[in-house]
């Protein structure tokens, strides 16, 4: 079996709305590339890479990755992600050119789990929780009035979500008024907060033990990702457990994390970190440290595949994130969509490989050049 084209597939969504998050930050447009792997037996792969320029991680993909993978047999997971990675280490250890071999390594997988006619997560070790298997959490639910997201937020509670998610960062106060009315909102249903990175120490602290006292579930990314010890203090510090890692590549990165004792969630994210291959490892470290692992996914339906078939298959992890913004590009790429029991727990998949597929419907509506 040997690799024959490897090339990308760029998409842009625009909002009518912006996403709003810490510091008055806010986005209307979601890019996407979806990574394509042919190969002689006429099976293809599909794959994503997550960063905030398409164009950046096709020039990585077809300038530096497709020249080296054609001709290499696709089932030799390990060796392709040495060829993209380790055998290089100028210039990429983190940023778009890990992101880039993401993409390659998931459609890898996917390619395999087609060749077995099996779904991937049975390749990664099968279904690790038995009927104990990780709860979706609604993701995101972004800055507004309190009233106003505190009733979005009661409507994925309504929906059946037991979790879910909010983006605050904008001051003590402020944040605290939106807490509490979403708690107030979405009863025993837990809350989880992310910062964006949005703090500085002080503030971080003064705002942790505010969302311990509104038993907040995890506080996510209070500080800049270069701050590891500063995660750390604030894990002593606060009673509310710290959730991080999105912004964070590689195994070697999130040993540090592990290392630091800076986390109590850990948050590889598979579309950037390193692919299912390296995502597996960070589990399995999660699992040495006894630590969670609640792998990040705001991407496309191929980045949330990934991310079940993961999650599925880890016993280090617990929840799954799911996208309830109504993005175009989630589960139209499933060839069968995902399925919550009652209780907001992933089924297991049962198409082959990642069981994702690129509609010419989404190609012509959301494509560019
Ligand atoms: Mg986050």
């Amino acid at each position: 079996m040997e690799i024959t084209d490897v090339s990308v597939e760029k998409f842009r969504v625009e909002f009518e709305e912006a996403s709003g998050i810490s510091r008055g930050r806010s986005s209307s447009t979601r890019p996407a590339a979806l990574v394509v792997v042919e190969t002689d037996t006429g099976l293809t792969g599909i794959g994503e890479g997550y960063g905030p320029n398409a164009s950046i991680i096709e020039t990585v993909i077809e300038e530096k990755y497709r020249p080296k993978l054609l001709g290499m047999d696709p089932r030799d997971i390990e060796s392709i992600w040495a060829e993209m990675v380790t055998k290089n280490t100028y210039w990429d250890q983190k940023g778009p050119g890990i992101s880039a071999a993401s993409g390659v390594d998931l459609a890898l997988w996917d390619l395999l789990g087609k060749h077995h006619d099996e779904p991937v997560y049975r390749l990664l070790g099968g279904n690790a929780h038995g009927d104990r298997r990780p709860r979706a959490y609604a993701s995101d639910l972004f800055w507004d009035d309190p009233d106003a997201m505190a009733e979005t937020a009661a409507g994925y509670v309504e929906e059946g979500f037991t979790a879910v998610k909010t983006h605050l960062g904008r001051g003590l106060e402020a944040d605290r008024e939106r807490v509490r009315a979403i708690q107030d909102a979405i009863g025993d249903a837990e809350l989880m907060v992310d910062m964006n990175c949005g703090y500085e120490p002080p503030e971080a602290r003064r705002v942790g033990r505010m969302l311990a006292e509104e038993d907040v579930y995890w506080y996510e990314e209070p500080l800049s990702p270069y701050d590891v010890e500063g995660h750390a203090e604030l894990r002593e510090a606060l009673s509310v457990p710290i959730a991080t890692g999105e912004n964070e590549y590689t195994k070697w990165g999130f040993l540090e994390l592990f290392r630091e004792g800076a986390i109590d969630y850990a948050m590889p994210d598979a579309m950037r970190c390193g692919g299912i291959t390296e995502t597996q490892k960070i589990c399995a470290l999660g699992e040495a440290f006894e630590t969670v692992v609640t792998p990040h996914s705001y991407t496309t339906g191929v980045g949330l595949a990934a991310t079940i078939h993961l999650v599925l298959s880890s016993p280090a992890c617990r929840w799954i994130e799911y996208d309830v913004t109504d993005y175009p590009l989630y589960e139209s790429l499933f060839v069968s969509p995902p399925e919550l029991d009652e209780e907001c727990r992933i089924e297991l998949p049962t198409e082959p490989g990642l069981g994702v597929e690129i509609p010419d419907r989404i190609k012509s509506e959301y494509g560019v050049e």
